[in-house]
Parts: structure tokens; C-alpha cells; sequence
């Protein structure tokens, strides 16, 4: 299946715990003022690739802990988002999702698109909300900025309300 993506990266320590395969997929329409990918935004740009290329090249990394679904805005393309995470799931990952979206703005948003209630399911840590330059933080781990949220992304949907991870991560 075709998915957009602005580019990949095979073994980041900063985008979620421990060593992760990241996705940035292409297309964002948060725009945030002081966005640090802001080539990712163009809804036609970057390139378009094969969700079955991107799966063989995770599963030749032994080192991975997971993958990361970053943007751009993941949930703007969470169909074949979910090809991969359900691969990934499969070979023994976690997934760490960013979205610009609220956790509230996207089960507003499940109703309209199967996938992205797929995709929240896949889902282990969901980093939600805009990045605000005024708040933006570097002592917290994985935010930009400190009104986003790292939820305990499989529980809050399964009680539709928005609860933070407490525990150790993975
Ligand atoms: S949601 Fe993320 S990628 Fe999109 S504009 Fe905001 S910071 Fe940039």
C-alpha cells in the first residue's frame, strides 16, 4: 500500500524510549509557529513509498525496541500507518505515535475513519497535541513542547478519556 513520507530513520534514541525505527510521514495541517519539521507540512510533497518496503527494512534491525510514528501528521494517512504497525506488532514492537491532534480531537475523528480507532488501538504511547512554541520544553523527555500528553494510548481509548503513562516505560 502507498503512504507519503517525508523520510525514516533506522535507529533514533530520542523519539520515544529506547531504540526506534521512526516514520516522518508527510502532510501536516497544524502548521505550529516554530515547528522544527516544517518540510514535512506539504500535503504533496516528500515521497511516496511502499508500506511493504518500509516493514522489510524494521525487520532486518535485531536492535529495535519499536517503531515511531511521526509527521507530518500520522493520522492524516492511519490506514496504511496501520499496515505497518500491525506488522510491527507482530515481529515484538511497541509504537510511540505523535500527532498535533488531541487525544479528544481524534476519537471525534474515529467516527469518521475506521483506522484511526486501529491505529489508537496499535497504539502504546501517544504524544498528543500541537507543539506551542511558548511552552516549549527541553528537560521532558519525548515532548516538545509541555502541554502535550504521553498517554497510556490502549487504555484511554478503551475508557474514552485521556490518561498519562505512570509507569516505567517499556
Ligand atoms: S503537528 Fe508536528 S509536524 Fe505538524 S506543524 Fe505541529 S509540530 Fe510540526
Amino acid at each position: 500500500m502507498d503512504i507519503r513520507i517525508s523520510g525514516t530513520v533506522n535507529d533514533s534514541i530520542v523519539d520515544g524510549p529506547g531504540i526506534r525505527y521512526v516514520i516522518f510521514t508527510q502532510g501536516c495541517p497544524h502548521h505550529c509557529p516554530g515547528c522544527h519539521n516544517p518540510q514535512t507540512h506539504e500535503m504533496s510533497g516528500g515521497e511516496i513509498t511502499d508500506t511493504q518496503a518500509i516493514i522489510e527494512e524494521f525487520r532486518k534491525n535485531p536492535l529495535l525496541d519499536g517503531i515511531t510514528l511521526s509527521g507530518g501528521e500520522p493520522f492524516c494517512q492511519p490506514q496504511p500507518l496501520c499496515e505497518i504497525a500491525e506488522a510491527a506488532v507482530s515481529y515484538g514492537l511497541n509504537i510511540v505515535t505523535y500527532t498535533g491532534y488531541t487525544f479528544e480531537q481524534l476519537l471525534e475523528k474515529s467516527e469518521s475513519d475506521i483506522f484511526i480507532p486501529k491505529l489508537l488501538l496499535l497504539t502504546d504511547l501517544l504524544i498528543d497535541g500541537r507543539f506551542v512554541k511558548e511552552q516549549k520544553t527541553l528537560d521532558e523527555a519525548f515532548k516538545g513542547s509541555a502541554n502535550q500528553r504521553i498517554l497510556d494510548c490502549k487504555k484511554s481509548f478503551e475508557q474514552r478519556i485521556a490518561i498519562e503513562w505512570e509507569e516505567e516505560y517499556f
